[in-house]
């Protein structure tokens, strides 16, 4: 089995800010970018033009913005692993951590995974025949395609991420409808004023996507309200879930303390339930989720890493 003094899971901004940290200090980090769950680069990957990361006024491509965050990662002398992580012991000292093929001993851990967004399993959405053929969980990496130029366009979801996805989706739709589950938006109040306020937005209360129809792309929406259980089909041109995100934490198997809405728990900046092992970006984070927020909190895991290494003299 392989030994590394730090091993970063995950490879988002986070992971790759805490590798950044963590080979400058020399501890000589081994970080697993993943392979097959999720692209590696994580979010940012799936993501047209990020125009709020500082220090690139013109804007950046999030698959550029990664490569460059690995680039520099590498270049300070991390040793990146394309694999998945299928498990780790945090019960045994040094931590045990098993890619694919490839093991380690760890003698400490950041775990930088990030999170997914959730689907709904609707009949022709979810994973059904029109995913990706205009049912997706990103208006902002896939709203920009011809599908859904000039076409009436659904976001399911009552948050600021279904109010920011339908503001940005109007620049390419004919019409944009929020279907909401309630009669209250949980969006901001700034968030939901925008979202009334505009004039190409229309909010369908108290409503479910119940149907997707369509031919080789999304065609139509059947919208069902819960109060009167009336159904309408609507002509759509594509339908984005914008329901919040689960953090990636499966390969964890409980070993880790989380909250009540599955987030790991960290407790003085970076540290979590178990000594050692830290938690850094959107895997720890439900509130902000920024690229620009992971890096910070990547930033902070290496340090906490780097001085928790040092205590217990194993840093060298
Ligand atoms: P969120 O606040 O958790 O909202 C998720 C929305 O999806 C809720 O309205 C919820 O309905 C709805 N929903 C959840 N499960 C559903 C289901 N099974 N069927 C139908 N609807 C469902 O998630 P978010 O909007 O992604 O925001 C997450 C965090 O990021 C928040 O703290 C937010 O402030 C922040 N954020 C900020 C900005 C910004 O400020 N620019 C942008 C995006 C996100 P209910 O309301 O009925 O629960």
């Amino acid at each position: 089995m392989k030994k590394a003094k730090l091993l970063i899971i995950g490879s988002g901004p986070a992971g790759y800010t805490a590798a950044i940290y963590a080979a400058r200090a020399n501890l000589e980090p081994v970080l697993f970018e993943g392979f097959y769950t999720g692209p590696a680069g994580g979010q940012l990957m799936t993501t047209t033009e990020v125009e709020n990361f500082p220090g690139f006024p013109e804007g950046i491509t999030g698959p550029e913005l990664v490569d460059r965050f690995r680039q520099q990662a590498i270049r300070f002398g991390t040793e990146v692993i394309s694999e998945d992580v299928e498990s780790v012991d945090l019960q045994s000292y040094p931590f045990v951590v098993k890619g694919r093929k490839t093991h380690y001993e760890a003698q400490a851990i950041i775990v930088s995974t990030g999170a997914t967004a959730k689907r709904l399993e609707i009949p022709g959405a979810g994973d059904g025949e029109f995913w990706q053929k205009g049912v997706t969980a990103c208006a902002v990496c896939d709203g920009a395609a011809p599908i859904f130029r000039n076409r009436p366009l659904f976001v399911i979801g009552g948050g600021d991420s279904a109010v920011e996805e339908a503001t940005f989706l109007t620049k390419f739709g004919s019409r944009v409808y929020i279907v909401h589950r309630r009669d209250k938006l949980r969006a901001s109040k700034i968030m939901q004023e925008r979202a009334m306020n505009h004039p190409k937005i229309e909010i369908l209360w108290d409503s479910e996507v119940v149907h997707v129809g369509g031919d080789q792309v999304v065609r139509n929406v059947t919208v069902k309200n819960v109060k009167t259980n009336e159904l309408t089909e609507h002509e759509a041109g594509g339908l984005f879930f914008a329901i919040g995100h689960t953090p990636n934490t499966a390969f964890l198997n409980d070993q880790l303390e989380v909250h009540p809405n599955g987030y790991i728990k960290v407790f003085k900046g970076t540290h979590t339930s178990i000594e050692g092992v830290f938690a850094a970006g959107d895997v720890q984070d439900h509130e902000y989720r920024q690229a620009i927020t992971a890096a910070g909190s990547g930033c902070m895991s290496a340090l906490d890493a780097e001085r928790w290494l040092a205590e217990k003299g194993l840093d060298t």
